[in-house]
């Protein structure tokens, strides 16, 4: 779980996004993800606030931290 600290607002870039696979486009992201294992219901590409890039994770688990 990255949730934002709540003294500073911000959360650690390295930290968010460790382990998980960047893409420039989202439309990259919707290719890999179609053609991968990684593709299955409740799959979907989305866009990462911390880094600016798209990564692969659960579309309905989508969370309003900012
Ligand atoms: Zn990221």
């Amino acid at each position: 779980m990255s949730l934002s600290d709540p003294l500073t607002g911000a959360v650690h870039a390295a930290t968010a996004c460790d382990g998980k696979q960047r893409f420039e486009t989202l439309r990259l992201a919707q290719q890999v993800l179609l053609r991968s294992k990684y593709s299955r219901p409740g799959r979907a590409a989305y866009r990462c606030q911390h880094c600016g890039g798209f990564h692969l994770g659960t579309s309905n688990r989508k969370k309003a931290a900012r």
